[in-house]
């Protein structure tokens, strides 16, 4: 990534605060991290830069994290048309993945293998070794 596209974000976005860092990131409220040079850092900073521009704060339950993580792509899409970045799907369908397989184990239930729902206060239950069913 140009150093140039990094001042220009600074300029642009005066109340967010861009810093380098191991890996892309959003700190809430302000702190964008970017990370390490690669093929599509443009991209993952347009992501972030999404996330912040959303004002995501906390990230709630882990649906609410796959819901925010959406808005934070489609976010990009449009800065990516404002600077001229190139909106790859392959890659935003790839991060959307990571979460969802993510998801997708931590929700499983090990003692029966059904998905289980997460409560408001983040804990899993299971619909049937809790009887739901
Ligand atoms: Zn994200
Ligand atoms: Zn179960």
């Amino acid at each position: 990534m140009k150093v140039q596209f990094l001042d220009k974000l600074r300029v642009d976005f005066p109340e967010l605060k861009f810093i380098l860092g191991k890996k892309f990131a959003f700190r809430p409220p302000k702190t964008v991290v970017v990370g390490p040079e690669e093929a599509n850092d443009s991209l993952l900073l347009m992501h972030e830069l999404g996330h912040a521009l959303c004002h995501h704060r906390n990230f709630g339950t882990d649906a609410e994290r796959i819901k925010m993580e959406r808005e934070a792509w489609e976010k990009a899409r449009e800065l990516c048309v404002a600077y001229e970045v190139s909106y790859d799907e392959e890659t935003v369908e790839a991060e959307l993945d990571t979460y969802r397989d993510w998801l997708d184990k931590k929700s499983r239930c090990p003692d029966c293998g059904l998905t289980r729902f997460q409560a408001p206060d983040g804990t899993y239950h299971c619909p049937q070794c809790e009887n739901f069913l």
